[in-house]
């Protein structure tokens, strides 16, 4: 067996002991004798997984009484939906487009009342996070929505906007669990968890109750309704058991790291170890303004496509996987998030520093 180093966006690399425990469990899960994929979502065994999980996340992000932790399906994508549908009582939403997810989420409020944009980043091809101290907030608006991390750019918040009182619902999809965070900040903190968290077809949604509301309109489907799970545990319908269980593990595993503190001073040093080595390097740079870096996503180019393909290509040989950029922007990324270790990054960096001597 030889295992790669994955920088790979999402779905991405899992801590290694959550990968052998869960192979340890396949056949048989505590003497169930069967695996978890097998069982009832019903079964008293289950139940106590998705307790504990949610114990576990509530305890890592010290979650207030006053919020519900629901497992979800869809995807981060169905969340842009289900916001404003659940959220929506003026019918208007304030959003800060910070990249593709963020315009994506605003595009889709739009079928369910007015959308005005805040905030912009496109005009630099989202290389930043615009000043959002004074923006000006609607009135009307029933909240203020943000893609805190954007994972395509390698940008991060690193200040929350000033929302003047209403309520902020954030997508954490690719920065969830990598620093301590307050969630009373928050209206709705949400994320898909093939990120950072866990494996795909999971969504975690924190958010606080009297935002969960029954009075919405008729043709809002019962899926989509927060009630409906928040009212049923996560198991109205069967929910995504597995990943759940999967989730449970790597909970268990970031506090054996040092809860939410010691996740952040791991990703810090490795962050700055790459960027240490973009700002210095002659060949490869990194395109974000430096004040609004992500220490998740770190983007990089040397200035010549043809460069960058081969650089990637020769990575991928040398068990550096999964390094191209996102289509849409081009260049390299390295998603550097909590499962990697800090000696994929060294090695990584060695890596780089051998082809620019070449190139
Ligand atoms: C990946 C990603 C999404 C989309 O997630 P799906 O689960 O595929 O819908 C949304 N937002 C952010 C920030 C992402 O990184």
């Amino acid at each position: 067996m030889s295992r790669v180093y994955n920088f790979s966006a999402g779905p991405a690399c899992l801590p290694e002991e959550v990968l052998r425990e869960a192979a340890e469990e396949m056949l048989d899960y505590r003497g169930c004798g069967m695996s978890v994929m097998e069982m009832s979502h019903r079964s008293s065994v289950f139940q106590n997984i998705i307790d504990e999980a949610e114990a576990d996340i509530r305890k890592l992000m010290a979650i207030p009484d006053n919020y519900k932790v629901l497992f979800l399906q869809g995807g981060a994508s169905q969340q842009f939906a289900a916001v404003p549908m659940n959220l929506m009582k003026n019918g208007v939403a304030d959003y800060i487009v910070t990249g593709q997810w963020a315009k994506k989420a605003a595009k889709e409020a739009e079928k369910y009342g007015t959308v005005h944009v805040l905030a912009s980043s496109e005009d630099k091809t989202f290389s930043y996070i615009p000043d959002c101290s004074d923006l000006d907030v609607d009135d009307n608006a029933d909240y203020v929505y943000i893609c805190e991390n954007n994972t395509i750019y390698g940008t991060k918040f690193h200040t929350l906007p000033n929302t003047k009182g209403k309520e902020l619902v954030a997508d954490v999809s690719s920065c969830f669990l990598s620093e301590p965070v307050d969630v009373s900040k928050y209206g709705v903190i949400y994320g898909g968890v093939q990120k950072n968290v866990g494996p795909a077809g999971v969504v975690i949604a924190i958010i606080r109750e009297d935002l969960i509301r029954d009075d919405l309109p008729k043709d809002v489907p019962t899926m989509l309704k927060w009630k409906t799970q928040a009212d049923a545990g996560s198991l109205y319908n069967t929910p995504p058991c597995y990943g759940i269980y999967i989730c449970g593990k790597v909970f268990k595993w970031i506090e054996r790291q040092g809860g939410l503190a010691g996740m952040k001073e791991k990703n810090e040093k490795k962050a700055a170890l790459l960027y240490d080595y973009l700002d210095e390097s002659r060949l490869f740079h990194n395109p974000v303004e430096k004040g609004s870096r992500s220490m998740m996503n770190v983007t990089f180019v040397t200035g010549d496509e043809a460069l960058d393909k081969e650089f990637v290509k020769e990575a991928a040989a040398a068990g550096f996987v999964n390094l191209k950029g996102h289509r849409s922007v081009g260049g390299m990324r390295a998603s550097i998030y909590n499962a990697m270790p800090y000696e994929g990054v060294e090695k990584l960096v060695a890596f780089m520093k051998e082809f620019e001597a070449k190139h």
